[in-house]
């Protein structure tokens, strides 16, 4: 497992450490779980199951003050503690083996919706779906995860991109306030007005800050949209045309304009979708913040392409994140990469040799996907918020193999790092050429010095000085004031300020 840990000196879970956790907690909600009990191992589940260990103990806990106790229990023990959001992450960072985990998805998903000042008050383990159902009565919605069975958590304290990101930005853009638990045990309320240099932490490296119990979130009026999925067989022909299409939309102009302004959003995908009954299709994926002819319009180059199958239709904003779901609980190694538009048609057709390479004749391989995310990052680029170091006009890829035999790990693996690589070299190459839209030039490294990856993608390789670049020595002091032991250290890891 690569997950991305500073060094670890914290102890294992003893059976007298779950005596005293349960005594600390027995006039609570919070449950105390054990491998014995039936319900340890829906806390142990992960999206990916490469991605589980086997916690000595889980503590449920229903409010900040039982995960307050947790905490300052095993901040002074130093127990190795873990955090479960939604559990996506593929890098093992929301599991221990042999420590201590919290599970904040088991007993605190609710979703409060205050629409007066459209603002959605989200318990720190709910899943955006959980957010999406609870805004849906009152036609709201806010930045989130495209897939609806991820964590808030997770994906929001690394900074957050979502179908409105052309629209409103990062998750972290909307970020108004979060309860958050320190290392100390201390619950505080924190906001860019009360405590602007936590906050700020907070906004792309949370997870090395505390437990964050609350998040609220800036809701938006939010109507039906038009999405769905347009499917091509993979001819030459239909791989120049959708990207033909898609480098028309989305490429921005001299002045940072596209011709989808915010409204549009989606991917270009290569994978083996179920209606294919497992042939290799390239396929876009299509979303449009506006009326269906508006969209029919938008995307012609896409329709003129000729697509075999079409599931587009207007839809309620929730249904949005339903469209990608790739199932739970196989075996995945989510590598993130980054490029910049146009994109080559030579290059997309090079991944899909590869990728058809890599699935044939291996079924096990069948669920993987390689997706060029498209949306317009205008918005993006014009915020600033926190310490999140990778805002660009670079859009995100992603390598996703998914697998279930144990066998094929290395395997899998090693084909996600060497498609990323291709993904690099383009990159490169695309920034010699025009020295356009890559802010870094041929350096890979954006305005605020860090790698132009999106940390959430690639939890594996990158170094914590890489994902945040000239912001690393601004959490360095942020980790000293507020976890100087280091008891949040599983993901992108800032080394405490000696
Ligand atoms: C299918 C899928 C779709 C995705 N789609 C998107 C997307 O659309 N946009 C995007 O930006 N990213 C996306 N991601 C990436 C996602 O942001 C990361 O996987 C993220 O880590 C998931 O958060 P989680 O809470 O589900 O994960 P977990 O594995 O539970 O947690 C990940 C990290 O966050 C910490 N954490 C979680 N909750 C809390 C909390 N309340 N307080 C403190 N720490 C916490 C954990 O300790 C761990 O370090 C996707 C991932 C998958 C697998």
């Amino acid at each position: 497992m690569g997950s991305i840990a500073a060094s670890n000196s914290k102890r294992t879970l003893s059976n007298d450490d779950i005596s005293a956790l349960e005594s600390l907690l027995a006039s609570t909600t919070a449950t105390v779980l054990t491998p014995q009990d039936a319900d340890y191992s829906a806390s142990i589940k992960r999206w990916s199951s490469a991605a589980e260990k086997p916690a000595a103990g889980v503590v449920t806990p229903s409010t900040s003050e039982e995960v307050s106790i947790v905490v300052k229990y095993a901040s002074e023990q130093g127990i190795d503690l873990a955090v479960k959001g939604g559990g996506h992450s593929t890098a093992g960072v929301s599991s221990t083996s042999g420590g201590l985990l919290i599970d904040m998805n088991a007993k605190m998903r609710k979703v409060r919706v205050d629409t007066e000042k459209k603002l959605f008050y989200i318990e720190g383990g709910a899943s955006w779906g959980d957010v999406d159902q609870a805004g849906l009565p009152h036609k709201l919605a806010t930045v989130g995860g495209t897939v609806a069975d991820t964590g808030v958590g997770g994906l929001t304290l690394g900074g957050g991109y979502g179908w409105l990101s052309g629209q409103r930005g990062l998750v972290i853009d909307n970020w108004i306030e979060a309860t958050i638990v320190l290392a100390s045990g201390e619950i505080k309320k924190v906001s860019a007005k009360t405590d602007p240099e936590l906050f700020w932490g907070l906004q792309g490296a949370g997870q090395n800050f505390g437990v964050v119990t609350e998040f609220v979130l800036q809701a938006y009026d939010q109507g039906d949209v038009f999405c769905g999925m347009l499917l091509y067989p993979p001819t030459p022909e239909a791989v120049e045309k959708v990207v033909a299409a898609t480098n028309d939309l989305y490429t921005p102009d001299a002045n940072g304009k596209t011709k989808v302004a915010g409204r549009g959003a989606g991917g270009v995908a290569f994978a083996r979708p179920p209606p294919a009954e497992g042939k290799v299709m390239l396929m876009a994926v299509v979303l449009y913040f506006g009326t269906e002819q508006e969209a029919k319009e938008v995307y012609k180059g896409l329709y003129d392409a000729g697509p075999v199958a079409d599931t587009t239709a207007m839809v309620p904003y929730p249904v949005t994140n339903t469209l990608l779901a790739p199932p739970i609980g196989l075996r995945a190694s989510m590598k993130g990469t980054a490029y910049t538009l146009p994109i080559r048609t030579e290059f997309a057709q090079k991944l899909l040799t590869e990728y058809t390479k890599f699935t044939d004749g291996n079924d096990d391989l069948g669920v993987s996907i390689i997706l060029f995310e498209v949306y317009d990052p205008a918005q993006v680029v014009a915020h600033d918020a926190g310490s999140f170091a990778n805002r660009g006009w670079h859009l995100n890829g992603m390598v996703l193999p998914m697998w279930t035999k144990e066998e094929n790990d290395q395997h899998c693996r090693q084909w996600a790092r060497d498609m990323t690589a291709l993904f690099k070299t383009e990159l490169e190459s695309q920034a010699e050429a025009t020295s356009k839209g890559v802010d870094g030039g041929v350096s890979l490294r954006g305005k605020k010095g860090a790698t132009m990856l999106y940390g959430n993608y690639d939890q594996y390789d990158e170094k914590s000085r890489d994902i945040f670049g000239e912001n690393y020595p601004r959490l360095q002091k942020l980790k000293a004031e507020f976890d100087p032991s280091n008891v949040f250290n599983k993901l992108f890891a800032v080394t405490p300020q000696a």
